[in-house]
């Protein structure tokens, strides 16, 4: 990762204590990395810089598998725009302080888009995705060869920290849980730097232990059978490597499938040597929603751009097609997709 520099993090260090009034943002449909960011974060700013007034937005709620970390001391000062709009625009009016943390553009950040780009507050950046719009914040940290925004965030605290103050224990956690979901339990977009966190984090007393319990051993037996279903009956792959999974609405009810239960599941298909690319589509309202992952060589990025309406990262990414707009319904999808990859 590059540097930072002792001027952005004064002037960042000036913006949090000149303001009364602070909201953390992050993007739709929030993940590990989105949670822990903020959360690490917006702790960080109560117990150690001692803000009286954080709240963290999102437009919908926190998967259930990161309720560990979601059902903490700062549970009260978490606000889902779709569950509490009024609560949520509220925090936004009165904000002299925003803070967008693991998206690039407002767009991402769903049903509260407008709301930030209308708000007047100040508006600081922190991510790690390609292409930010960096010319609608007055500071931003970006910075794409890094694991997660929870590590950028982690490299940033470290350097806020008053002298003589040790990182807090509840931040580190959340820190460490939002890198090691975005790794994928380091197994993509490990850097030296990654590495260091981790272990200065277990050293401080991280309690890894029981955060690799909390992600990974705490599914539902719905999770799992779903996953044998998609892995037996529905995954297809193509001649030149392009595995595919499409979840229509009907298996989703079958399952009864919550948001975030299928988190990873994307990623299996890229185990098999000739699998280059794997695609994940599921229906919902509307909308079907694409994760894309790919090996070295082969650009997720630009597939979810060129054909999703999306984007992310180079091996990962992700986009959505209207419905109708983008495509008639889901029983066209596999058509679409064998067409826009056949030259991969
Ligand atoms: P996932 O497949 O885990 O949902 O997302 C993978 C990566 O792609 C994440 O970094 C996420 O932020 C990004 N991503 C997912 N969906 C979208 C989207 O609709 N638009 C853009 N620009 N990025 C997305
Ligand atoms: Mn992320």
């Amino acid at each position: 990762m590059k540097e930072l520099t002792d001027e952005s993090i004064l002037h960042l260090g000036h913006m949090i204590s000149a303001s009364e009034h602070i909201c953390l943002i992050s993007h739709m449909h929030p993940d590990g990395d989105a949670a822990g960011s903020c959360i690490g974060l917006a702790l960080f700013m109560k117990e150690i810089l001692d803000r009286k007034d954080v709240s963290i937005l999102t437009s919908d709620r926190f998967p259930g598998y990161l309720s560990f970390l979601t059902d903490s001391q700062i549970s009260g000062n978490i606000i889902f725009h779709e569950e509490e709009c009024e609560r949520a625009e509220d925090a936004v009016r009165k904000a002299d302080l925003i803070i967008c943390l693991d998206f690039n553009s407002f767009a991402r950040a769903g049903s509260l888009e407008n709301i930030i780009a209308e708000s007047r507050a100040r508006k600081i950046l922190i991510d790690h995705h390609l292409n930010p719009d960096t010319e609608k914040f007055c500071l931003v940290f970006s910075e794409t060869e890094i694991s997660s925004t929870s590590e950028l965030v982690y490299h940033i605290l470290k350097r806020l920290l008053p002298e003589g103050k040790r990182l807090n224990m509840s931040s580190a956690a959340a820190l460490m849980t939002g890198m090691t979901t975005d790794t994928n339990n380091f197994a993509n977009s490990v850097f030296p730097s990654t590495l260091r966190m981790a272990s200065e984090l277990i050293e401080t007393g991280v309690d890894r232990d029981m955060i690799i319990g909390n992600l990974y051993n705490r599914f539902t037996e719905n999770r799992i059978r779903l996953q044998g279903y998609l892995l037996y009956e529905n995954l297809k792959i193509t001649d030149n490597g392009i595995a595919y999974m499409i979840l229509d609405r009907e298996t989703i009810s079958r399952y009864a499938v919550t948001e975030g239960d299928t988190e990873g599941f994307v990623n299996i298909p890229l185990s098999i040597e000739k699998v280059k690319m794997s695609i994940l589509a599921k229906e919902d309202t509307g909308k079907i929603r694409i994760s894309i992952r790919s090996k070295k060589g082969v650009s997720a990025n630009r597939c979810a751009a060129e054909h999703f309406n999306g984007g992310g990262h180079e091996l990962a990414a992700g986009g959505r097609l209207a419905v109708p707009e983008d495509i008639g319904d889901i029983s066209g999808l596999e058509a679409y997709i064998l067409k826009i990859t056949k030259d991969i």
